[in-house]
């Protein structure tokens, strides 16, 4: 008999199991791939972190609590040696975040959003642009530059190997190369199959409870005890595109060119398609390597194990490679085609909720029966990674049945990532019927 159970050990699975471990709960973490955490929607090294919002915002909310939480795991792993190993830098690369938005839809936010958040960020106009960012825009455009300590990248690599070391360290259990392929109720517990994908052989666990943060794969694990939740998250493929500047043309730019290159990431477009662009590797030397991608570009999948291997598209690849282009020429670097190396790309998974606000929150079974003791944290587009450790103590209050924190804040959150599942499920299903 397990007492608290997480499926999926990705950026959720894994705060979500340290808090609870922080918090002295025994944790089974369970995760169907190996060690080297190699596909998921939080693959890879860099995310764009970023707060801006207005001064209740819940986002920008989830963010602060997460750059809180990654404190307080440095400073108890930094505790367990006697070597300061471990450093905020490990996870975060501060440096300004850029939105590009069109002058119509800023004017529709600004009334609603920024006024309160001004002194954190600055934006400019097609006539001001240059003088204060040194980036030429078009007319009907605005650029806004956030500025704070810990915006920029955030690493769920890096992220997801601390939270992993400080469960261990805290006595949370984690299990690799285990799949969750049956997750049912049996009277008051949780049988939870698993299947060892290295020897194939299964077994069933009992538990009292269940945290299921599998990402895309949530629809799948909850298929026998809440097979409604198809309707609830869809995964989307979202491609990511590695490029770097070929080290000849990076050679022939100014210090002052890259250092603007640099500034100018990561960048995150509120028109058209969503194209974003960060920095995924600076190394010491030579030219960085960027990740890019477009968030509207997204499209529905048929089969979520075969998206990885799959081909990058075509047309999809020249759309980032053309915007990445533009975003150079945005600061006045001109770059042939040839220039732009395509280091990587490969289709990467998240899934959406319909009103793409991500759930934290107790479930219902199929029957609609609401049950305190599995909550499910999923859902999160393209928004998760900069505020997994907010989702991540809010889920862990909710299992736990802690009273909630006092701040207004947290409430609203708790209650927005919530409450979209309730009524969703609440209007539709009929007692005793499957739906
Ligand atoms: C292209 C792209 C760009 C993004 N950009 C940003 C950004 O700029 N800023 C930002 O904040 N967020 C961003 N995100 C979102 C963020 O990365 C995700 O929200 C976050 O990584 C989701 O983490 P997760 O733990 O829910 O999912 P995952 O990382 O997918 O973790 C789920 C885990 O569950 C495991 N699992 C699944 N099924 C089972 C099973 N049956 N048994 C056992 N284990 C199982 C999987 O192997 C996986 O490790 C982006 C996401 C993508 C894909």
């Amino acid at each position: 008999m397990e007492n608290i159970v997480v499926i999926g050990g990705g950026l959720m699975g894994t705060s979500v199991s340290w808090k609870l471990a922080e918090q002295g709960a025994k944790v089974t973490l369970v995760e169907q791939q190996e060690k080297a955490y190699k596909h998921g929607s939080s693959y890879g090294a860099a995310r764009i972190s970023r707060s801006l919002g207005p001064k209740k915002d819940i986002f920008a909310f989830v963010h602060n609590r997460t750059v809180k939480e990654v404190k307080q795991l440095i400073d108890f792993l930094n505790s367990e040696t006697t070597s300061k190993l471990h450093a905020m830098e490990d996870i975060y690369s501060t440096s300004p975040v850029s939105y590009l938005y069109t002058k119509d839809d800023y004017d529709q936010i600004d009334k609603l959003k920024y006024k309160k958040q001004r002194k954190d960020y600055r934006r400019a106009s097609g006539d001001s642009a240059f003088r204060k960012f040194g980036v030429t825009l078009a007319d009907d455009q605005i650029l806004v530059r956030e500025k704070r300590q810990y915006s920029g990248t955030i690493n769920p690599k890096e992220l997801i190997r601390k939270l992993r070391l400080g469960i261990e360290k805290k006595g949370g259990n984690i299990k690799y190369n285990q799949k969750v392929v049956r997750l049912i109720k049996k009277g008051g517990d949780f049988e939870v199959t698993i299947l060892n994908t290295k020897t194939n052989k299964s077994k069933t666990i009992l538990t009292k409870k269940v945290v299921v943060a599998a990402g895309p794969y949530t629809v799948s694990v909850l298929k026998d005890f809440a097979p409604y939740f198809n309707r609830i998250i869809t995964p989307k493929r979202v491609l990511l595109s590695y490029f770097k500047i070929s080290e000849e043309r990076y050679e022939q730019l100014s210090e002052a060119e890259k250092q603007s290159i640099l500034t100018a990431h990561p960048m995150f477009s509120q028109i058209g398609k969503q194209y974003f662009s960060m920095i995924e590797e600076s190394p010491k030397k030579g030219t960085p390597i960027f990740k890019a991608g477009g968030h509207k570009s997204r499209r529905n999948i048929i089969d979520i194990d075969s998206v990885w291997e799959m081909p990058p598209r075509k047309k999809e690849l020249k759309w980032i490679k053309k915007q990445f282009r533009k975003q150079l020429e945005m600061l006045e670097i001109y770059l042939k085609k040839k220039d732009i190396e395509l280091v990587d790309a490969y289709n990467c998974v998240y899934s959406v909720t319909r009103t793409e606000i991500p759930l934290v929150t107790p479930i219902f079974n199929q029957y609609g029966t609401l049950d305190k003791n599995i909550i499910v944290i999923g859902g999160m587009s393209g928004v998760g990674a900069k505020g997994c450790l907010g989702y991540g103590a809010i889920g862990s209050n909710l299992i736990l049945g802690n009273p909630e924190e006092r701040s207004k804040i947290y409430r609203k959150a708790a209650k927005a990532f919530g409450n979209p599942s309730v009524r969703l499920y609440t209007r539709r299903p009929r007692r005793g019927r499957l739906f």
